[in-house]
């Protein structure tokens, strides 16, 4: 039976995992990545350690699973997504380090942009709103930055890409593409057309020939070169499908269908919706993006995100020192019946979708004298499903339909009683499959598609198996009194350091 491997290149790991045909886990690997603050606000990888430490789990995945050459038949890659790396053509030597997507160091232009008749454009072509967390400002500022780096790049010396193309670029000895969902990261790439606008490149000053080819996110892509030291087991692999890790999570997650939905609850939160084949922009803040091209058809995905999710239970571990571990957040809220009027806005870096406000900060209001640290902790996990249900909130109201279900992994979804108050407050199915790791096997199953062993999507749905469905419970009314008091911290939080 032949294994599919994937690649998952994240922001603070480089893991390598082999799935058997079925889905489940052969084998895995991982290594940290060093994370460079050369400033405020300023975040950077290096690129060699990125494929370094790429090589290095792939090669111990190899060895733990006892691979051997030949079983392994095809690769699959999805990475941090919109970080941003430009290297010499000929040498294969980044001229500078990797910019990461947290990196703010383009705001200030990014402001420029928002205020300029650019803005309104690139929402329409690349259904992004102009942020410094794109590639576009990232590429621009190397450019503009490092000496000789416009020249070269104008004579066609340097090429760029995100990481999924670095990756690429190194493994196969030159092949220079991006697929189609980390193309529409980068702010230049016309999502309809699925072409490069020559428009915002022309305007930022971005020369179109080092900008990788697109290419859809399933197929034969090109081959592991022969020679590379400690994967030789992978020479002549066929690299056959792509994505960045949140479209590859909803992949993974099988939202195939128009109306299905994804939330993982991480650090941050990332919800994603299947919006079908063809595209629309929201009127409250959202993102557009390529979900997935397969077999010439397009699907776009609805993407909003909550700066606060996993973090707030770091935070009453590590801040407040109520908890010692993550899970415990879950025996101390099950110590109370309810949040005894509690709620915890954790708007600890401002909040995002809808309220976009920069300014807001983090709020405990409610307490009495008979509050305790267990209503603290029942509000922060409660705090995580209010910021969801805000945002599937307003993906009804961009879409005009209600959600279904709600497809649910990352390290918070372990928590039940975050999963039951979001069944709660949403009214619909939240559904927790056994395989929490989305991301990969949505790139393995990518991978597998493009090589040809799945022919069809339901050949992959049949793959996942639901570990736990939350249903709705408590009372509807009772459900919408608090989402109101949400609100109304919410409201009390927000602009906080204008004052
Ligand atoms: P990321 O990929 O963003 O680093 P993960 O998906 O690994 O994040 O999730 C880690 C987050 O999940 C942490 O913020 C942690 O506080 C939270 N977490 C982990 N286990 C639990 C649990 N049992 N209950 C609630 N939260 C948890």
């Amino acid at each position: 039976m032949p294994y599919i491997l994937a690649i998952d290149q994240g922001t603070t790991s480089s893991r390598a995992i082999i799935f058997t045909e079925k889905g489940e886990i052969h084998s895995m690997a991982q290594y940290d990545l060093q994370q460079h603050y050369p400033k405020a606000g300023w975040v950077e990888h290096d690129p060699m350690e990125i494929l370094e430490t790429t090589l290095l789990a792939l090669g111990n995945a190899i060895i733990k699973g006892n691979v051997a050459k030949g079983e392994i038949a095809a690769i699959g890659i999805t990475n941090q997504r919109e970080t941003t790396i430009v290297w010499d053509k000929q040498t294969g030597k980044p001229v500078y380090p990797a910019i990461v997507w947290q990196c703010r160091r383009t705001a200030a232009l990014c402001d420029e942009i928002k205020a300029s008749p650019l803005s309104a454009y690139i929402q329409e072509k690349t259904g992004l709103l102009p942020d410094a967390y794109f590639s576009a400002t990232k590429i621009k500022w190397i450019l503009d930055n490092i000496s000789g780096a416009r020249e070269r790049a104008e004579a066609g010396e340097l090429l760029c890409g995100t990481v999924e193309s670095w990756l690429i670029w190194n493994l196969s000895g030159g092949r220079h593409i991006s697929d189609y969902s980390n193309c529409s990261r980068t702010m230049l790439f016309d999502i309809e057309k699925l072409c490069w606008d020559e428009r915002i490149c022309n305007e930022l000053g971005i020369p179109m020939q080092m900008l990788p080819e697109p290419v859809p996110n399933a197929g034969e892509y090109c081959c592991v070169r022969s020679g590379i030291a400690g994967i030789e087991a992978l020479a002549g692999v066929p690299i056959c499908g792509a994505a960045g890790d949140q479209q590859a999570a909803l992949f993974g997650q099988c939202c195939f269908l128009e109306g299905q939905a994804k939330n993982t609850y991480g650090t941050g939160c990332f919800t994603l919706m299947n919006i079908g084949e063809k595209s629309l922009r929201s009127q409250n803040g959202l993102l557009t993006s390529i979900a997935w091209n397969i077999g010439g058809k397009t699907t776009y995905a609805l993407e909003g995100s909550v700066f606060n999710g996993g973090s707030c239970i770091q935070w009453l571990r590590d801040g407040l020192g109520i908890i010692k571990t993550a899970p415990q957040v879950n025996e101390l809220a099950a110590e109370v019946e309810d949040n005894g009027g509690v709620y915890l806005v954790p708007a600890f870096t401002g909040l995002g979708a809808p309220y976009w406000d920069a300014y807001a900060r983090g709020l405990l209001i409610g307490m009495t004298r008979g509050t305790s640290k267990a209503h603290i902790a029942r509000a922060a996990l409660e705090g995580i499903a209010f910021q969801v249900a805000d945002l599937i909130d307003i993906m009804e109201h961009d879409t005009g339909k209600k959600l279904l279900e709600l497809r649910v992994d990352g390290g918070a979804a372990a928590s039940e009683l975050l999963l039951q108050f979001q069944a709660d407050l949403l009214r619909t199915n939240i559904d927790r499959p056994i395989m929490l790791e989305s991301t990969a096997l949505g790139a393995a199953n990518l991978a597998a598609l493009g090589a040809g062993i799945y022919k069809e999507l339901s050949d992959i749905e049949s793959q996942r198996l639901t570990e736990k469905v939350f249903a709705p419970q408590a009372d509807a009314a009772l459900m919408r009194g608090l989402y109101a008091k949400w609100h109304e911290a919410v409201r009390r939080a927000q602009a906080w350091e204008k004052i």
